[in-house]
């Protein structure tokens, strides 16, 4: 959440900057604004809405923006509304800073700052506190550095901070706790960014920030530092990650070209922890002796990377006979859970930065478990903390809604499914040789034959466009995957939607089922599959349209649906790689005949730092 962008060097800032916020606006679209450094002076120019708007002020403004150093900020608001304001940067009388993450104690600290002469306090936010805060500290020590150090003394929440000072120009701050932050090092300046995707065009080489360090960035160096002052030796990494990979080429949007590139990322996570037709984790530390002693797993994630989670806990139980709970981690973290030492705890996000997710780690390694990561993002705090690491190779995801990367995660889960099984000898292993292949040679092929019958799921979207409330149902893993369909349909398209465990509409829910309400049926379980008809008749019986998602041929499918989205032959665990992207289609139609911003949907952002 929150993107921000510093740029400080021989060329010319504004147009770095904008350029570096357009491609993090995905990370929050409520405001927008720069701080230029110009001379002794900042120069601050900040707009309610998205960049675009704040690009039309600067041009009707036509003042002179030249300067080689300033920082950018596009904000989700935490505290305060959305407008002019309470937009970033936040300036004083000697610095502007921007924030992503949230001040807690900020209500105590502004009391602090309003006794004082210098400080009367204009925005609602939590930001202007840091600022004023530094600022504070600054006037006695006239020293930036110790100013943030001592600052940071007293803040208690979540930050990533970039600052200039007006009497240091041409140097940006830079220090976090909880937020990412990078400084990205180009041949003609220097960055800061709170995500790659930001700096791609110029560079791929950057230093990861850590808690209690406080980065110089200077148009020829960065510096790094701990809290007292002594140098940091830092390793830079590189992002493998192409420019293309993070642009929408000929796309409408980033949705529909991350949902289109599926099969490639599924190829590039699976084949390289295949070996001799056997799955291999590639996990360092991570042996089939360790993973041995794990008697549980519990998997904990956000959104749709606990529905990927669910997924797992399906297969896993299913095929490797190992007992699997899912927790949501703003729930989990808070609930004292019951931990044992023969526990795997096992925390999916795609940013690697999910603060509820990163929570949830950090307890589960204070209990004394061990820790692994599902992540997407080489370096993110999560992939940092964790004891051991598997990395989804989905490449940028730029869209809030999560596509590839939840197919990646579920490739983790059944890459890690077969492994155990492996390992627990619950299966024979030509089944497991047969499993693997099949989802490396075959699966792919099958997912892009899905999703090339787009036309097919628009014409079902435009008939259901105008619809105010829909239902999701289905049993066992279709249940897990009905709630993620529901999920990518409430977040883009603003259908109130949602998903029931199918035998469990009749107590109570079957009552809003009338005529013409919109029911998908998710029937892809082959154990189910009957039980599934019948629950389907009877919400037919009550008037509803229903859209059956069924294997190919699957029987009395033609009888009990207005609508068919059926999958082609694959063995049944690697069905949610067929529906779940056909009900991205979905969504994704829906929101555009709604004429919804697909790419930014109201009030989200991605990868969801705050908690
Ligand atoms: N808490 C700050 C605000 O509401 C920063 C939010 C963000 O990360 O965008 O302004």
């Amino acid at each position: 959440m929150c993107g921000i962008i510093g740029y400080t060097g021989e060329e010319e800032a504004v147009e770095l900057l904008l350029n570096g916020l357009k491609a993090l606006e995905y990370r929050g679209y409520d405001s927008a604004g720069i701080a230029l450094s110009k001379g002794s002076e900042i120069i601050v120019e900040k707009s309610q809405g998205k960049i675009s708007q704040l690009e039309r002020k600067i041009e009707g403004e036509n003042k002179d923006l030249s300067s080689h150093c300033g920082i950018g900020h596009t904000r989700w608001a935490t505290h305060g509304k959305p407008n002019d304001i309470n937009s970033h940067p936040h300036a004083t009388e000697n610095l502007a800073l921007v924030h992503n993450g949230i001040i807690e104690n900020y209500a105590e600290l502004k009391k602090f700052l309003e006794k004082n002469e210098h400080y009367t306090f204009e925005s609602e936010t939590d930001t202007e506190v840091a600022a004023k805060l530094i600022d504070c500290f600054y006037r006695v020590t006239r020293d930036p550095f110790r100013a943030i150090a001592e600052a940071l003394k007293l803040l208690r929440g979540s930050w990533a901070f970039g600052v200039i000072f007006k009497d240091d120009p041409g140097v940006i701050y830079a220090t976090r706790k909880d937020s990412p932050l990078i400084c990205a090092l180009d041949e003609k300046g220097n960055f800061i960014a709170s995500d790659i995707p930001a700096v791609l065009k110029r560079t791929n080489r950057y230093y990861t920030l850590e808690e209690g360090e406080i980065a110089l960035v200077c148009a020829d160096k960065v510096k790094i530092f701990d809290m007292d002052k002594r140098p940091v030796k830092k390793e830079i990494k590189e992002a493998d990650w192409d420019v293309e990979a993070a642009e929408k080429g000929n796309y409408p949007h980033f949705m529909l070209k991350e949902i289109f590139e599926q099969p490639t990322v599924i190829r590039k996570t699976v084949s390289p922890r295949v070996k001799d037709g056997l799955p291999q984790l590639g996990i360092p530390k991570l042996t089939d002796e360790t993973l041995k002693r794990f008697k549980r797993l519990i998997i904990v994630g956000c959104g749709t990377a606990m529905h990927a989670g669910m997924v797992g806990k399906t297969v896993i139980e299913k095929l490797a006979r190992i007992p699997v709970q899912v927790e949501i981690a703003s729930e989990f973290r808070y609930s004292d859970p019951i931990l044992e030492e023969n526990d795997l705890i096992i925390v999916i996000s795609q940013s690697g930065e999910t603060a509820d997710t990163l929570a949830a780690l950090r307890l589960a390694k204070e209990k004394g478990c061990k820790t692994m990561a599902v992540v997407n993002v080489v370096g993110s705090s999560i992939a940092r903390e964790a004891d051991f690491v598997f990395y989804t190779w989905a490449g940028p995801e730029i869209a809030v809604a999560s596509t590839k990367a939840y197919t990646v995660q579920i490739c983790a889960m059944y890459l890690l499914t077969l492994r155990l099984c492996l390992i627990h000898n619950s299966l024979p292993l030509v089944q497991v040789k047969k499993l693997t292949e099949e989802l490396l040679d075959k699966m792919p092929v099958l997912v892009q034959e899905t999703i090339d019958r787009s036309g097919e799921i628009r014409k079902i979207a435009n008939r259901f466009r105008s619809v105010e409330d829909l239902f999701f149902i289905g049993r066992g893993i279709d249940y897990s995957l009905s709630m993620e369909g529901s999920l990518k349909l409430k977040e883009i398209s603003y259908v109130h939607s949602e998903a029931y465990a199918a035998g469990e509409l009749k107590h109570g829910t079957i009552s809003l089922i009338t005529q013409g309400v919109p029911v998908i049926s998710v029937a892809t379980w082959d154990s189910c599959y009957e039980k599934m008809i019948s629950n389907v008749k009877e919400v037919r019986a009550r008037g509803a349209s229903v859209i059956m998602l069924c294997k190919k041929g699957a029987a009395a499918a033609d009888d009990v649906s207005d609508f068919i989205i059926d999958f082609p032959e694959c063995s049944e665990m690697f069905m949610p790689m067929l529906a779940v992207p056909s009900m991205q289609l979905f969504a994704y139609h829906m929101a555009v005949f709604r004429g919804c911003d697909v790419d930014k949907p109201r009030n989200l952002a991605k990868s969801v730092t705050v908690e």
